[in-house]
């Protein structure tokens, strides 16, 4: 995976996050300030823009830019959680022209990381750590077990989804949707549903 197969994957996000703008709006109504979908949606139009004009020749590169441009046109909780997740991701990328599967699997473990160290989520808070941990865990067990990437990719999308629908019948212990104690159940979580878009747009345009 070089720059531009980044590139693809975050273009592909983008346009998942573009089209169900509405519906993570609609969820973040729910339980919070119904900002999610315009948030990302901003945030995400404004990398495509930054990565076209600048093209950045690596996959770090890339996936810094991302991360300071999600920092600087997100706002909210979910702005410095995005942007730290994409700069950790940077950071475990290096300086290599491309990434391989498991080179691939280490950066996101690294944005888990990032998410967590920012946000201090542990499971069942009903956040985007919901998904994503159970996305990146799979990611790993699937190549530890020798499977290809895009077999493994397939496995942690599967396992985003899951921990997505997971996150339905959580009380949140985080961010806003916290405030609501007891009434925050019943509702899918915003952000553990746009990570799943990240988890989705991976293994569209990563494998193979
Ligand atoms: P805000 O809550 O500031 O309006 P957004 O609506 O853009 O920000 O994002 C809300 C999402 O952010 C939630 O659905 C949740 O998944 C995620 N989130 C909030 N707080 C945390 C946290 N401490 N750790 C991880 N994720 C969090
Ligand atoms: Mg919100």
């Amino acid at each position: 995976m070089n720059a531009a197969v980044l590139t693809a994957w975050l273009t592909e996000f983008a346009r998942l996050v573009s089209s169900h703008r509405d519906l993570l709006t609609e969820l973040d109504s729910a339980i919070g300030d119904a900002d999610h979908g315009s948030n990302l949606d901003r945030g995400m139009t404004a990398v495509l823009a930054t990565l076209e004009k600048e093209s950045p020749p690596t996959p770090a590169a890339v996936l810094k830019r991302t991360g300071m441009t999600l920092v600087s046109t997100v706002g909210g909780a979910s702005g410095p959680l995005y942007g730290t997740a994409f700069l950790r991701m940077a950071t475990a990328a290096g300086d290599d022209d491309t990434l391989d599967g498991p080179g691939f699997a280490k950066a996101l473990r690294a944005a888990l990381d990032g998410v967590v160290a920012r946000g201090k989520a542990v499971a069942g808070d009903k956040t985007m750590y919901d998904a994503l941990a159970p996305a990146v865990d799979a990611l790993d067990a699937a190549l530890a077990d020798g499977q290809p990437f895009d077999e493994a990719i397939d496995a942690a999308l599967r396992a985003a989804e899951q921990g997505r629908e997971a996150t339905t019948p959580m009380v949140a212990r985080k961010g806003r949707a916290s405030y609501l104690g007891e009434r925050s159940a019943g509702h899918q979580d915003p952000g553990a549903t746009s990570v799943t878009f990240l988890i989705a747009a991976a293994a569209a345009t990563l494998s193979g």
